[in-house]
């Protein structure tokens, strides 16, 4: 996974931060705690995880509401975090409201190769775990 700076536009892919692809049937998600609009977070393509084994065409959203977050009040229950899902595959065109509820994170590009991921001796060095050889 490969991530650069920047915002790839509304679309229905795996991305993190900037505009969110939302469908313009749903309302934006709302905290139960006080109704603050969520901030985006992340999308996730469910076809970029494959070992998922979800149907093809969904696309998974996070928000989370800051305002809950900087009060102290997120309690990592369901009163201050979204995670919706969506399938994109028909003709559902998305609400073009840009990102609601304050920018989260700096919009990152998201690239996914097909690649054996491997612990290589950098990864021990960075944790400061033993070399398991
Ligand atoms: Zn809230």
């Amino acid at each position: 996974m490969d991530l650069a700076v920047g915002d790839s536009g509304v679309e229905p892919i795996t991305k993190i931060g900037g505009s969110p692809w939302w469908p313009s049937d749903r309302p934006r998600p709302r905290c139960n705690r006080a109704g603050h609009a969520m901030s985006f977070y992340v999308q996730v393509r469910l076809d970029d995880v494959p070992d998922l084994g979800w149907p093809h065409g969904w696309l998974a959203s996070v928000h989370f509401c800051n305002e809950c977050m900087w009060a102290g009040l997120f309690d990592g229950t369901a009163t201050a975090q979204s995670v919706e899902l969506f399938d994109v595959r028909g003709d559902v065109k998305p609400d073009g409201f840009g990102a609601t509820g304050g920018e989260a994170l700096r919009p990152h590009r998201v690239t996914l190769s097909a690649v054996m991921e491997a612990p290589g001796l950098g990864d021990f060095r960075a944790t400061g775990r033993r070399n398991p050889g």
